[in-house]
């Protein structure tokens, strides 16, 4: 826990989000900004800043986190039509809160390549 990130604090119930999920790994919240239709970011409840500082003990938990987010696809009906799960990763991605995530996009056509 980082006693200044935002996303520690939505996991702890400190701040608060509109929580999709929760279990004792994984967090998901709406987007407070959203960017399509669906727009759900998925954490792991620890401080990790980055998929770069992501040690190889703590792997697990992006596995955790596509299952959720599999899930959470399914559960709001945008896994027919399509989704896409990204991690931005540093400043040129546009990572913007420096505490892992994943955004789960959905509910419209997405384009490629991104920005
Ligand atoms: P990044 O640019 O770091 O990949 O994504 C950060 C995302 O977090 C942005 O889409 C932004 O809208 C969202 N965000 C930032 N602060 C908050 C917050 O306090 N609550 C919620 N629900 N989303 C946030
Ligand atoms: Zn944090």
């Amino acid at each position: 826990m980082t006693t200044d990130c935002v996303f520690c604090k939505i996991a702890k119930g400190e701040l608060k989000a509109d929580l999709v999920y929760e279990d004792s790994q994984v967090v998901a919240f709406r987007d407070l900004n959203p960017q399509a239709p669906v727009h759900i970011l998925i954490i792991p409840r620890k401080h990790i800043q980055s998929l770069d500082a992501l040690w190889d003990q703590d792997a697990n938990i992006v596995g955790r986190i596509a299952t959720v987010a599999r899930d959470i696809a399914r559960k709001l009906g945008i896994s027919e039509d399509g989704y896409r799960l990204v991690n931005n990763c540093g400043e040129q991605a546009g990572q913007t809160v420096l505490h892992l995530h994943f955004h789960l996009l959905g509910g419209r056509n997405l384009g490629w390549p991104p920005g």
